[in-house]
């Protein structure tokens, strides 16, 4: 039976960790961070992500502030604001909440943002640094991933990694911080075109799972003792549960638990690892 990695348990510890040097800085007489976070529409989801970030960098001091919009704001209004937040002396880090309405170029958007306050790490500048392993932000994600492997105390060194998903915000970030020296895995990644992708999988020695499918991954696309880390968050219809769904990850937790030797559950993984690293780079920035 798997070991469960608690994401809430080690995000707590990186929260308390942001939140002993925050008041650090503070106690030294400087200015506490500051995230200036953009919502756009009306999305429920990422209103709820907004809430949980303003929320998770109140409780470390981090101030913050999000500036909310109508979807019918047209992009050079977007592109002008971030001009002003990419001036504002006060403004550390600045997030863009994605998606953005269907009217609005995201890559323009991300692209805007001054890369010094980056804290999503987006912005090509952010992403070439991720790439060479220079120091810089840290794409929140993956590093939130990192983050479990290594208080997990489990060797990534030489071990094969299979990440399913290359999106741009999770499994390319990921696959490239996975190579990093230091790191040091043989990374493989799959995705839609993948023909013998149970195949490729069986052989992780750590299986990510970042795919936006419910129970994807099955027992049998899992090595016995493997690392199994759940990105997905995805709705099912649950009738017993009174908002009428509840979330699970990719993986079949159930099944997969059986022959994993550690694995991430949902909720309580991954997703709160994400947040605890955007006020690391909250503070980051701040420096
Ligand atoms: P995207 O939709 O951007 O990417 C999904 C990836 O999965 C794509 O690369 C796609 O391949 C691949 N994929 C889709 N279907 C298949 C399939 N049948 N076989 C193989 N590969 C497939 O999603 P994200 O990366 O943004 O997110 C993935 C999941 O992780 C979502 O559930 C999201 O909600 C969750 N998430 C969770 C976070 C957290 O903090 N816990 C943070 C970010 C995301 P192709 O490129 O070929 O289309």
């Amino acid at each position: 039976m798997a070991q469960l990695i608690d994401g809430k348990l080690l995000s707590a510890q990186i929260r308390s960790e942001v939140k002993a040097d925050v008041e650090k800085r503070v106690q030294l007489g400087k200015r506490a961070p500051f995230l200036t976070v953009v919502l756009i529409g009306e999305d429920p989801a990422s209103a709820s992500y907004v809430k949980a970030k303003a929320a998770a960098s109140a409780e470390v001091g981090i101030g913050s502030d999000t500036l909310r919009f109508e979807s019918s704001i047209s992009e050079s209004e977007v592109l002008a604001l971030l001009a002003r937040l990419n001036e504002d002396p006060n403004v550390d880090g600045i997030l863009v909440q994605l998606p953005l309405p269907s009217h609005i170029d995201e890559q323009k958007v991300i692209n805007a943002i001054a890369p010094t306050k980056d804290v999503d790490c987006f912005h090509p500048e952010s992403v070439g640094n991720l790439v060479i392993g220079m120091d810089g932000f840290q794409p929140a994600t993956p590093a939130g991933i990192v983050e479990m492997l290594r208080r997990s105390n489990i060797p990534t060194a030489g071990k094969h990694c299979v990440i399913i998903g290359r999106s741009n915000i999770v499994g390319k970030p990921l696959a490239n911080l996975m190579l990093k020296k230091g790191i040091d895995s043989t990374v493989t990644v799959c995705h839609s075109r993948t023909p013998n992708l149970p195949e490729i999988a069986r052989q992780a020695d750590i299986l990510v799972a970042a795919i936006g499918r419910a129970h994807f991954v099955t027992a049998d696309m899992v090595k016995e003792g493997a690392v199994v880390i759940d990105v997905g968050i995805n709705r099912i219809d649950d009738p017993t549960k009174e908002r009428g769904y509840r979330l699970v990850g990719d993986v079949d937790f159930e099944a997969v638990s059986k022959k994993a030797s550690f694995i991430t559950p949902v909720p309580g993984g991954v997703g709160p690892m994400t947040i605890a690293v955007l006020l690391q780079n909250t503070l980051k920035a701040s420096r």
